[in-house]
């Protein structure tokens, strides 16, 4: 029998370590025209997607992340109409996002067509009901040169991005964050993907810096999300309207019951309280991000 072939992530190369995911069938691999792709079944966790040797979902805890990007910025904002997603090409934050009846407007700017292509094949549990809704509306554009030239204002802002390296690295600099700040709308909230704080410190404290030159408020909240290795993922938080990140719980509650309390598998209104609680080596981290 033919040896089975096993695929590291080498996100962590430099720190002397490898997670490697034995493959069951490779579904699909390609070096598309920004990064190299690839999509296999694993016997535990599924479907699982690596660009340039980074995980970026698996079907088995694909949910935490998803549901953590999408409903806590929208929860604590509690009337968002227009809502842009930079990256997010599989369209699993995509379908969270559409579950709000108060989105009027979902626009998704992925800067690889191959993504966004494979993702209609191998994940159609996510691009179906997003293609199906006529709020959705799919752009294939750099992230960056988007928010620069658009006269669009967003409520919430979701960057779903790979990590800082190849075509994501611009999505973590001060010109793009700062492009971002100018397409906000008065109120809204941007959040993003923000590392591993233990294994990605220095993105994280580079990260809130950032947030704090430009905003009010700048900080994170955390889940854990198992192929994410590291513990605790942090999203970054930016945003001018500093009670956001206080809304009560009450208030979370109810404006979860009136959209219809719709199912979710790990965001729960008091879980969007307590991911903002952070443990104190990631408060001592965000606290180090000076700025103001
Ligand atoms: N959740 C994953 C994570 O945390 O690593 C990210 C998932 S999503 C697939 C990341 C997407 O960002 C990819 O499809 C990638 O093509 C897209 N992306 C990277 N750089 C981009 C840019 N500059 N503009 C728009 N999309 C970009």
């Amino acid at each position: 029998m033919a040896e089975k072939r096993w695929i590291p992530e080498t996100l962590f190369d430099d720190l002397g370590f490898r997670m490697t995911y034995e493959v069951e069938r490779v579904l699909y691999e390609m070096q598309t025209e920004h990064q190299h792709l690839i999509l296999f079944e694993h016997k535990f966790f599924g479907k699982m997607l690596m660009l340039d040797g980074a995980t970026q979902i698996t079907k088995k805890d694909e949910f935490v992340y998803q549901e953590m990007m999408s409903h806590v910025p929208l929860f604590a904002h509690g009337n968002a109409k227009n809502v842009l997603i930079i990256g997010g090409g599989d369209c699993g934050i995509a379908e969270e996002v559409l579950k709000h009846k108060s989105v009027q407007r979902l626009t998704q700017v992925e800067i690889d067509a191959s993504v966004v292509e494979f993702a209609k094949e191998h994940f159609p549990e996510f691009t179906k009901p997003v293609f199906a809704d006529k709020r959705f509306e799919s752009v294939i554009d750099d992230g960056m040169k988007y928010v620069a030239k658009t006269d669009r204002r967003f409520d919430v802002i979701i960057v779903d991005s790979t990590d800082p390296q190849g075509p994501g690295k611009v999505l973590f600099s001060k010109k793009f964050y700062t492009a971002c700040k100018r397409s906000m709308a008065p109120g809204s909230v941007m959040v993003t993907q923000n590392g591993v704080p233990i294994l990605q410190s220095g993105e994280l404290t580079s990260g809130i810096a950032k947030f704090r030159q430009l905003f009010a408020d700048g900080s994170c909240y955390v889940a854990a999300i198992p192929t994410y290795i590291g513990g605790h993922m942090a999203m970054g938080w930016a945003t001018d309207n500093p009670r956001l990140r206080e809304t009560p719980l009450k208030t979370v509650a109810e404006r979860y019951r009136k959209a219809g309390n719709f199912p979710t598998k790990y965001w729960t209104p008091e879980v969007h309280k307590a991911a903002f609680a952070l443990p104190r080596f990631i408060a001592d981290l965000a606290a180090r991000s000076k700025s103001r």
